[in-house]
């Protein structure tokens, strides 16, 4: 338990099923969120789930493809007929590597479908269901939406938009008591990493982890943890003046590194 509370609030968690939208439901449902778990992979959702209501969590899980409109409006239009949503995070997301000359139109087509207009397709559906009684949006970005990483062009074009819809919605909504903010970090050590060092850098993983954790000044990569903890802040009662600002957690990528 921590001293933010989510107590009675509904929020649902969009590529909840693994890495840091996992540590998010957990950190949630550990602080008294009743958590909607949105994921395309069945399985890692249900797994997911299954840890925090082991733990005397709440919850449930829903199958979507945050990519596809209406999967987004059945599946949030379902949920909000018998909860009333508080809290939504945009954390569904997929990765590329490459310079714009090795990234083809279907790779941009496709980070463009899940990372940007799947982060518009669960706000426009959620905003109707929150606006009269207010309520918090956290849209996962990444120190690609505010500095030059090498080979990451989809990636970067796609976050940076998530840092732009998010001032978009914060001043439009912020007389309706909804408050909107991102959270960019730099590099978390979750499954995806691992799987991206064993298949770029087969027989150099140790190596590759090693030097990947020192792009961080702090000398090594984010946990999860850190990141839903920085969430938790967010959207507690307790952060009710902080709206429309991003907030790099980067153990001092974006500042330090000159
Ligand atoms: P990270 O390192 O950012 O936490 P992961 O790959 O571990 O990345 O987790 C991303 C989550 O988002 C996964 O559970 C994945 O199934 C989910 N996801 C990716 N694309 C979609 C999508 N289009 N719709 C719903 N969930 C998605």
């Amino acid at each position: 338990m921590s001293i933010f509370s989510l107590k009675n609030k509904t929020a649902i968690i969009t590529g909840g099923g693994s890495g840091i939208g996992k540590a998010i439901s957990e950190v949630f449902a550990q602080n008294g969120a009743f958590v909607c778990i949105i994921d395309f992979n069945e399985e890692n959702a249900k797994q997911t789930l299954d840890t925090i209501v082991a733990k005397g969590g709440k919850g449930i899980w829903k199958k979507c493809d945050v990519s596809n409109q209406k999967q987004v409006q059945s599946v949030i239009k379902e949920i909000a007929s018998s909860h009333s949503i508080d809290i939504l995070i945009n954390n569904a997301g997929v990765a590329h590597v490459g310079n714009i000359e090795n990234t083809t139109e279907e790779d941009l087509d496709r980070i463009y479908n899940v990372n940007v207009k799947g982060v518009y397709n669960c706000m426009h559906a959620i905003i109707p269901h929150i606006k009269s009684r207010g309520g918090v949006i956290i849209n996962m970005a990444s120190i690609a939406s505010s500095v030059g990483i090498s080979d990451r062009f989809a990636y970067s074009m796609s976050k940076g938009a998530v840092l732009t819809m998010t001032y978009s919605v914060a001043k439009d909504y912020v007389a309706e008591n909804i408050r909107c903010n991102s959270i960019s970090p730099a590099r978390v050590h979750t499954p995806f990493v691992d799987g991206f060092i064993a298949k770029n850098y087969p027989g150099k993983e140790e190596e590759m982890f090693e030097k990947l954790s020192k792009t961080q000044p702090i000398g090594r990569m984010g946990s999860p943890e850190e990141i839903a903890n920085l969430a938790l802040y967010l959207c507690s009662d307790e952060a009710s003046f902080i709206t429309g600002t991003d907030f790099p957690i980067d153990g001092g990528f974006i500042k330090l590194n000159g």
